[in-house]
């Protein structure tokens, strides 16, 4: 028998009347909360499906993901269609999940089988991580440092170290990498030179000849100069980050981007002038102080500088936020504010020619709502693709990176972590290069 107490289901609340007519009087607990019994003997699915009815019916509410956890439901489908189930139909019957959600789910695995293709057991993604931005965000929980160019140096040497190591086991392997990726942070906090140095580090490092997308966030607007997109289209990188998150400035300033909405405009400027070829910009839906109108704004000014890669985010606030101790409470409301700014851009996206190519979920999302990545003209990020399918090895360099192996006839990952402090990371930089051999290069 499993017994639930819900305690913060208030019985004299609006849903008093519901909650006679559901309950039986033993039901209610000793201090008056509500309280459903299970008889629980089978699929634990089941479980879950008996509790979202009994609590839909209690509280008026029906989440559109249905019973469905997890941060991957696109993979999720794929396993289903190769196990020759209707993926639609199981998220539905089996996860309850909306039709909206589910026929979004089926059309991005659909996209993704049909351009990207299942990756080759032997290719690789690799990631670095340069934990530097100009300024910690409301709701970042990312490692992010705020520190001058000079003292990212050693940093910048360890790092160094690391790549020079990975470069000669990833040949001596045989991996070929797919897809290389630099995130952070900010990787475009470093200066011209430095970018110069470290791109040219992995040029003589890894043989590059099989990359399909080399992407570098240059998400802080206020750190791009022409001179740092040149040195980044001189080395072959073909996409980048430009990430707003609002077009309103007075969001900008309270969110503490301290960059400025004409900085944006600057950046997709320079952007253009260098031949850059993808750039991808983020926006979050659920910002502090935000209407419908306003997010619906900063998408139109997203598409008409015209990103070929458009990431809707929604704010979840995470426990390492600053954000997070301001307003304890902040992800509970308005949620169905944020559903609807969703909605919304999904329809004006797709309506001028944008398709969604990748999803993920996350805990504590206002709303319950996802992340969707959408793309035009075919280029969508490959990097995301392949990191959500979890179908290939991923290298993850730097501090903060967790690489993660993959094991193809088992279809399981196995994870080796870098630690995240970048400090710490400089003084044992002996041993992350340790770990990975032990954990990732010995490993298959
Ligand atoms: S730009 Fe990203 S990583 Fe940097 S502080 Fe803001 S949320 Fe964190």
């Amino acid at each position: 028998m499993y017994r639930f107490n819900f305690s913060n289901i208030d019985n004299t609340s609006q849903y008093e009347e519901l909650i006679k007519e559901f309950l039986q009087p033993s039901q209610y607990g000793e201090n008056g909360e509500t309280v459903l019994e299970y008889d629980f003997r089978g699929d634990k699915n089941d479980l879950k499906r008996q509790i979202y009815r009994d609590l839909s019916r209690l509280t008026g509410e029906a989440p559109k993901w249905g019973i469905l956890t997890g941060i991957r439901p696109v993979k999720l489908a794929g396993e289903l269609l190769d196990s020759g189930e209707d993926p639609k139909k199981v998220l539905m019957e089996q996860y309850l999940t909306d039709e909206t959600k589910a026929d979004l789910v089926c059309d991005i695995l659909e996209y993704q089988r049909a351009k990207a293709g299942k990756p080759d057991p032997m290719s690789l993604s690799v990631y670095i991580g340069i934990p530097f931005c100009p300024t910690r965000c409301l709701y970042c929980s990312f490692t992010s440092n705020q520190v001058d160019q000079e003292a990212m140096g050693p940093y910048l040497e360890a790092l160094g170290k690391e790549i020079d190591f990975a470069g000669e086991a990833v040949k001596s392997e045989g991996y070929k990498l797919e897809t290389l990726y630099f995130g952070g942070g900010t990787p475009t906090s470093l200066s011209a030179e430095q970018l110069d140095a470290l791109l040219n580090r992995v040029k003589s490092a890894f043989a590059l000849g099989s990359v399909r997308e080399y992407t570098v966030e240059a998400g802080r607007p206020d750190t791009i100069t022409y001179e740092k997109l040149q040195v980044l289209q001189d080395h072959g990188v073909d996409r980048i980050s430009i990430n707003p998150q609002s077009m309103k400035q007075n969001t900008l300033d309270l969110i503490g981007r301290r960059h400025t909405v004409e900085d944006v405009y600057k950046a997709f400027e320079l952007a253009g002038k260098v031949g850059m070829e993808v750039i991808n910009a983020d926006l979050i839906a659920g910002l502090p102080e935000e209407t419908a109108e306003d997010f619906a704004y900063s998408l139109e000014e997203i598409i008409r500088l015209g990103a070929e890669n458009i990431t809707l985010h929604t704010l979840a606030v995470k426990r390492a936020s600053r954000l997070k101790e301001m307003d304890e409470n902040f992800n509970y409301k308005d949620e169905e504010l944020r559903e609807q700014m969703l909605a919304s851009a999904h329809e004006r996206l797709r309506g001028c020619g944008y398709v969604p190519y990748y999803l993920y979920r996350q805990k504590h999302t206002s709303g319950n709502t996802e992340n969707t990545g959408f793309c035009k003209g075919d280029r969508p990020g490959l990097y995301n693709i392949r990191i959500m399918e979890e179908a290939q090895s991923n290298l993850a360099l730097g501090a903060g990176g967790i690489s993660k192996i993959y094991f193809p006839e088992e279809n399981r990952l196995e994870r080796v972590a870098n630690v995240s402090n970048y400090e710490v990371y400089i003084d044992r930089i002996d041993e992350m290069i340790d770990r990975k051999i032990k954990g990732f290069f010995g490993n298959r």
